[in-house]
């Protein structure tokens, strides 16, 4: 099984935090020896210099009494010895318990005039030793070495170690406790998301997050999970919705023509009675047949783009040759209409369903307007998008319907509608058309006046065919 998050994460955090403390260790440990030892190599010179002061100029070779010592390295283990130039000891005294080896190269350097400093290792104890010239008259009459135990550099050093061998380790302790705690409370949050995702099925899309928390990376994520669900949710439910209307919608002219037809097969009747349920049943059928063919158009609105071929539509031909089509029908109601002269105009789109939109359009406009009314069309022309109205002199919409009016099977007077042929479809295939053409219908609407419905599309190719349609 892969490593969980929060033990990843912890464990990255303390390898990170191992590094830093070691380089932190080594550096301060290095740095630490670095700056005694050259503390102690600064007072040994000064001390040795002391010390070659007092020497003995004897017949031109350098000798010293008695072993001279300073109070500043005297109670630290060493040893004094003085070289002639013939490169003999002349001098020597060590309270080293070790023996020391001659230093010879260091002699010959410190006779040559120059400073010498080193480091012996001995078995026990480690020496700085340090060899200078001893000038009597500017003449170099021998080399003096003067050597100091490093003991207490070496009890420093190995004090400050067992302090980062304990402090380190303690600090990573509780610092993995620390990231580990850090890692949970961060993570928490993530599991509560994962369990309320678990919960939830296409059955039951209640279920929400509801995080309580700042509006960080998590309580963002929480909050947009929430609203996607809210949006599914609402998805769904409209998607029951739309699937139980249709079966509605579906059942009534059905249960007609097998009431039609239950009737007809009953009693025996005349021809002309037969006629008459044939022809009854024939406009049922229509009736079901424009229902289904609508029910197809939105389902194929919601898959597919509806504005697909892209091509030039023309709609100051399209417009006239609509008009001229619902005349008869506007004509039978009683309902004048007009159209003033329209510029050639191109949108880009699929004219069978931008033909299709105005006809939902201008169909009911005339549908609803009483007799003696009017429905007018009228073109707009924007830069980069143009209007196409239907305004109509009829019922009006209350402004309550207004929202819900490009609703799938919303009806503002259903039984109305429905004795008018509508399905309550034909808003919401207009508005399906508009939004693949990259376009929206407006509407506006005064109860009593009228209503006009506008049909803003662009007329450059941008976006058009490529806006998908939104479920729902
Ligand atoms: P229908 O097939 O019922 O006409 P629509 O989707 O075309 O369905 O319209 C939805 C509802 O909006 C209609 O039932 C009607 O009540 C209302 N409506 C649509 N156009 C008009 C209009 N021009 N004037 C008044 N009401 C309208």
């Amino acid at each position: 099984m892969a490593l969980s998050l929060r033990w990843r994460l912890t464990g990255w955090y303390v390898l990170l935090l191992a590094g830093v403390l070691l380089l932190f260790s080594l550096t301060t440990y290095l740095a630490v020896q670095r700056l005694l030892t050259e503390n102690f190599d600064a007072v040994l010179r000064q001390q040795a210099a002391l010390v070659a002061q007092a020497i003995d100029e004897d017949d031109g070779q350098p000798s010293l009494a008695q072993d001279v010592w300073l109070p500043d390295i005297r109670d630290s283990q060493h040893f004094t010895r003085i070289y002639r130039t013939d490169r003999r000891r002349s001098f020597n005294s060590s309270t080293v318990p070790e023996p020391i080896p001659e230093l010879l190269d260091a002699v010959e350097v410190a006779l040559r005039g120059q400073q010498h400093l080193a480091q012996v290792r001995l078995e026990r104890t480690t020496l700085r030793v340090v060899t200078l010239p001893i000038v009597h008259e500017r003449q170099i009459v021998g080399a003096l070495q003067v050597g100091v135990a490093l003991t207490g550099i070496e009890e420093t050093m190995a004090a400050l170690l067992r302090v980062l061998l304990v402090l380190a380790p303690a600090t990573l302790l509780a610092a993995s406790g620390g990231g580990w705690f850090l890692a949970n409370r961060a993570l928490t949050p993530i599991d509560q998301i994962t369990r309320t995702a678990r919960r939830i099925s296409a059955e039951n899309l209640s279920g929400r997050i509801g995080l309580q928390g700042p509006d960080d990376e998590i309580g963002r994520l929480a909050r947009t999970f929430d609203s996607m669900l809210a949006r599914l949710e609402a998805a769904f439910v409209r998607q029951q919705q739309f699937t139980a209307d249709a079966s509605h919608e579906l059942r009534t002219p059905l249960t007609a023509v097998i009431g039609q037809i239950d009737v007809a097969l009953e009693w025996p009747g005349t021809l002309e009675s037969y006629r008459r349920t044939l022809r009854a049943v024939r406009e049922q059928v229509e009736r079901l047949t424009r229902l289904t063919n609508d029910l197809l158009l939105l389902a194929r609105a919601d898959g597919q783009f509806l504005s697909e071929p892209v091509e030039p539509v023309d709609l100051g031909s399209i417009l006239p040759a609509l008009v001229a089509q619902v005349e008869p029908l506007a004509r039978t109601r009683d309902v004048a209409l007009a159209l003033p002269p329209v510029p050639s105009i191109t949108v880009p789109g699929n004219e069978d369903h931008l033909i299709r939109l105005f006809m939902n359009l201008l169909d009911n406009a005339i549908r609803y307007t009483p007799a003696g009314g009017q429905v007018t069309l009228g073109v707009m022309c924007q830069p980069g998008r143009v209007g196409v109205r239907v305004a109509d002199s009829g019922p009006g919409i209350a402004p309550e319907h207004l929202p819900h009016l490009f609703d799938r099977f919303y009806r503002v007077d259903a039984g109305r509608s429905r004795g008018q042929g509508g399905s309550g479809l034909g808003l919401a295939i207009a508005q399906r058309i508009a939004q693949a053409h990259g376009g929206a219908i407006t509407v506006e609407s005064a109860v009593g006046v009228g209503s006009t419905f506008t049909v803003w599309l662009p007329t450059e190719a941008r976006g058009v065919g490529r806006e998908r349609v939104a479920v729902g």
